[in-house]
């Protein structure tokens, strides 16, 4: 009965551990497109999960000369969201996406992990300032959203959806600097005249 047990558990430990390195991987693999080199993305795992109380999202260290790590840490919720990201994409209530107005909180959650992923990623990319990281964040949040099984139409939804409907809740540090407008000079494509996407 003991061993039964144990080897269940073992099983469980086991199964968990690869699904959150295989999560792990295709996450670094997003957020090392956005960046433009090589980064990790670091999620917690069952284990540390349980003690991760939250707080801003994710990270990333920048040491004394403003160099960024190569890791970018992302808490328990948000990786659950990313990970059900695919799932939660093809819910009926996932249309909500394309208009201006609050959708279920599933889908906010959705919408708002893929904003951390693109904001950390221009973390990882060298982008200190959190306004600035947000500006070039919302810009490359469709992308983000097709690495994650989003057509393009939908993933520009999603950024559309974002900087109308949750960017305005964001504290003040996250707030979008004056250049963050089509053809400013946080414009990541001025030449575009889409926005926030091109
Ligand atoms: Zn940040």
């Amino acid at each position: 009965m003991l061993a039964v047990l144990v080897l269940l558990v073992a099983v469980l430990v086991g199964w968990e551990a690869h699904r959150e390195l295989s999560l792990d991987h295709r996450l670094s693999g997003v957020a090392s497109e956005i960046a433009g080199r090589p980064v990790s993305v670091d999620c917690p795992g069952f284990l540390r999960g349980l003690i991760d109380l939250g707080g801003s999202g994710g990270s990333v260290m920048f040491d004394a000369n403003g160099k960024p790590s190569n890791t970018t840490h992302l808490e328990t919720s948000v990786c659950h969201d990313l990970s059900d990201y695919g799932a939660t994409r093809k819910r009926a209530e996932f249309s909500c996406v394309f208009g201006t107005t609050p959708c279920s909180d599933r889908v906010e959650r959705a919408v708002y992990a893929v904003l951390v992923l693109s904001h950390e990623s221009q973390h990882l990319r060298g982008v200190q300032s959190e306004a600035d990281a947000q500006c070039y964040a919302i810009q490359t949040v469709a992308r983000v959203a097709e690495r994650l099984g989003s057509p393009p139409a939908e993933a520009r939804a999603v950024a559309a959806h974002f900087l109308a409907v949750d960017e305005p809740l964001m504290p003040t540090d996250y707030s979008l600097p004056d250049g963050c407008v089509d053809g400013g000079s946080l414009d990541l494509d001025p030449q575009s005249s889409s926005w926030p996407t091109g």
